[in-house]
């Protein structure tokens, strides 16, 4: 049988056709050229998406001899355990040694200011400050930076940070290559997602041939967890709810994770970040919810859906942000009225 073509424009590829305009990758490459300093942010709690993209473009600019500053505004701060293998964290600083109003500062995978945490004052500060992103909940309307290289189409904001380095004429080596790809992986959910376009595959397949070892990759990333993670998980799934009235009959299963469950396994906060993925497998539910409490007390919500409830325009009503299949938002209200205020505003995509 012969592959059939695929009609629709190869999403994510960011290439000609994408929602970026050439002159602002111009005006961008500029303002990086003519930065005595580069300081570099991504999102609080960062994921792989969002540090991959940060490192990446700080080690390729660091090869080239330019000063460069990384960090991510969360006040206890620390990359989580899951992303400890990327390579280029010893350009990262603490928030409190970030520069306080930085020349050109460029946020990566980061949908509102709010993302920021302790370095949105520097944000607000910046002469300069470009924003590299691909959350369709990062709109014109609302949208942070002077100068913003957002496009929803792109798979994962590794996609636009591997065109910017490209852009600037900067090779890509085996370090630089785990850290795009960790981005694009994850945010494909290791290219199980409907992001994942032939345009993705051949991100991949370049970043691959560099000598990556995609192996080590996914060992790290989804195949350990401590002990103490399977006590959680027993917790959570002890008490899942289904309801399959709620989100207009589409289903919605969810559950809720306490600081109590976290420190009687001895967990810290992110490590159950992957219930998510085992809670929404319930075929009645088009949408997931797992409800995450920080060491602040604060419920940290977690929204997937399969395709039929827009979950980013429903987190996006209640404060938060993300992507029409996964989105969040944080609340401080109990459990149960976090799921009666987000009931009603779950909606068809
Ligand atoms: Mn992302």
């Amino acid at each position: 049988m012969t592959a059939t073509h695929d009609p629709a424009p190869a999403a994510g590829s960011a290439g000609a056709g994408s929602a970026i305009a050439e002159d602002a990758w111009d005006r961008a490459v500029a303002a990086i050229a003519n930065a005595e300093e580069v300081a570099l942010a991504c999102h609080v709690s960062p994921d792989g998406d969002a540090l991959g993209s940060m490192l990446a473009l700080g080690l390729a600019l660091r090869a080239a001899g330019r000063r460069v500053v990384a960090s991510f505004g969360d006040r206890r701060f620390a990359v989580p355990r899951l992303l400890r293998f990327l390579p280029g964290q010893h350009l990262l600083v603490e928030p409190a040694d970030y520069p306080a109003a930085p020349q050109l500062m460029i946020t990566f995978d980061v949908s509102t200011t709010e993302r920021l945490g302790l370095l949105a004052d520097s944000a607000r500060a910046a002469a300069e400050l470009v924003v590299l992103d691909h959350h369709a909940s990062n709109t014109g309307a609302t949208g942070f930076g002077t100068l913003r290289l957002v496009d929803p189409s792109a798979a994962a904001t590794t996609v636009l940070t591997e065109q910017l380095i490209a852009r600037l004429g900067l090779p890509v080596d085996r370090d630089i290559a785990a850290c795009l790809y960790t981005g694009l992986v994850t945010d494909t959910g290791s290219f199980r997602y409907s992001s994942t376009t032939p345009a993705v595959h051949a991100m991949a397949g370049r970043l691959i041939a560099t000598g990556l070892r995609t192996d080590e990759i996914a060992r790290e990333l989804w195949e350990r967890s401590p002990f103490g993670y399977l006590k959680v998980l027993a917790a959570a799934l002890d008490r899942v709810v289904l309801d399959q009235d709620a989100a207009e009959g589409h289903g919605l299963v969810w559950t809720y994770v306490t600081r109590a469950d976290r420190a009687a396994a001895g967990l810290p906060y992110e490590e159950v970040e992957g219930v998510i993925d085992v809670v929404r497998r319930a075929d009645e539910a088009d949408v997931a919810v797992v409800l995450k409490e920080d060491d602040d007390g604060a419920w940290q919500v977690s929204a997937r859906s399969k395709g039929a409830i827009d979950v980013g325009r429903a987190c996006t009503a209640l404060g938060g942000g993300g992507h029409a299949r996964a989105a969040g938002f944080i609340s401080h209200a109990s459990p149960e009225d976090i799921v009666e205020k987000l009931r009603p505003v779950l909606k068809p995509m």
